[in-house]
């Protein structure tokens, strides 16, 4: 690899659930656990530079160089989990986190329908029920909102992929994304209800941080990006419904103290269009995230688009030698 583009390479790792799995009342939420985290940290130190979002920005304006091995450490979703659990970790390895909350979670209680999915995941004993339960309800709606059959469905989105069975890839596709926006809602609400809780806002505020605690991450030299407001698929919003979502997020930014120019976006579900890009370069963005996997290369890639690895793309274990994403930068 030439020096031209090591000095380029930007390894961005992305998290969400950060706990102590077992101590959690949802034991099976697809989380990482606090231990293996800690983990992944002192691997991380051995082999990379963990950079900020403050300096990342500062580097780019500037356009110096980025330092060898560099490592954006990014946290999605705004769960107390981050301030818990991550921040006291980044504190003690002297690290620097980028935190992206859905402004609405924090502000308005909500639950995104991506959570409430993971933990009706996590609460089901048998997905066979919980698939025939949601088969019913395209039973029962077909009519009024034009469905496709069941087995169409099934042979669509039942395909598994790099973590999820068949049966969980379907149950998480048809209710993220296949189903009409109001008929999802719909049904994600009644599942919730039925195998998880029907206090929303009480969920809400034990799921996510609040204002304060995000305020005081920021304070503390975190940087703070936006995710959106009501985390939706910007590719699936026409422009108007887009440049809401992204002004309620620069609105949040500014509430918690973080400046709204030259700021980083991270898409919800990794989902934008040319639309989402315009809307952002008019905005004063400076990066943006997705869920592509892969290592980026500033000189290369368009910075509104770039690639992050998962954190189960790197070993969780202090001692393991350097992985082939390593080998890459
Ligand atoms: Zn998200």
């Amino acid at each position: 690899m030439s020096n031209f583009n090591s000095m380029n390479s930007l390894t961005i790792v992305m998290y969400h659930y950060v706990r102590d799995l077992k101590k959690t009342t949802f034991p099976k939420i697809k989380g990482l656990d606090i231990s293996l985290f800690e983990e992944q940290l002192k691997y991380i130190k051995r082999f990379y530079n963990v950079i900020s979002g403050f300096e990342l920005i500062e580097i780019i304006n500037s356009k110096s160089k980025l330092p060898p091995k560099a490592m954006l450490l990014t946290f999605d979703d705004g769960y107390s989990d981050h301030f818990f659990n991550v921040y006291p970790l980044l504190k003690k390895y002297n690290l620097s986190g980028i935190f992206f909350p859905p402004a609405e979670c924090i502000t308005a209680n909500k639950v995104l329908d991506v959570n409430k999915i993971h933990f009706i995941l996590a609460s089901i004993k048998n997905e066979e029920n919980l698939i025939q339960y949601i088969n019913n309800r395209l039973d029962e709606y077909r009519d009024a909102y034009n469905l496709e059959s069941n087995e169409f469905y099934m042979s669509k989105l039942g395909k598994k992929n790099r973590w999820d069975s068949a049966k969980i890839i379907f149950i998480k596709r048809i209710l993220q994304l296949e189903l009409p926006e109001k008929l999802r809602k719909i049904i994600i609400d009644d599942i919730f209800e039925q195998y998880v809780t029907n206090d929303i806002a009480s969920f809400s505020k034990e799921l996510y941080m609040n204002v304060d605690q995000i305020s005081s991450l920021h304070s503390d030299g975190m940087y703070i990006g936006s995710h959106a407001y009501s985390h939706r698929w910007l590719n699936h919003l026409n422009e108007e419904e887009q440049k809401i979502e992204i002004n309620s997020s620069l609105d949040f930014l500014k509430k918690i103290g973080n400046n709204t120019k030259d700021w980083i976006m991270c898409y919800p579900y990794g989902g934008y269009n040319d639309t989402t890009l315009k809307i952002l370069e008019n905005y004063n963005c400076r990066l943006g995230l997705t869920t592509k996997v892969g290592i980026a290369n500033l000189k290369q890639d368009n910075l509104l688009t770039l690639p992050r690895l998962d954190t189960n793309d790197l070993p969780k274990n202090s001692n393991a030698n350097p992985n082939k994403w390593f080998l890459k930068t």
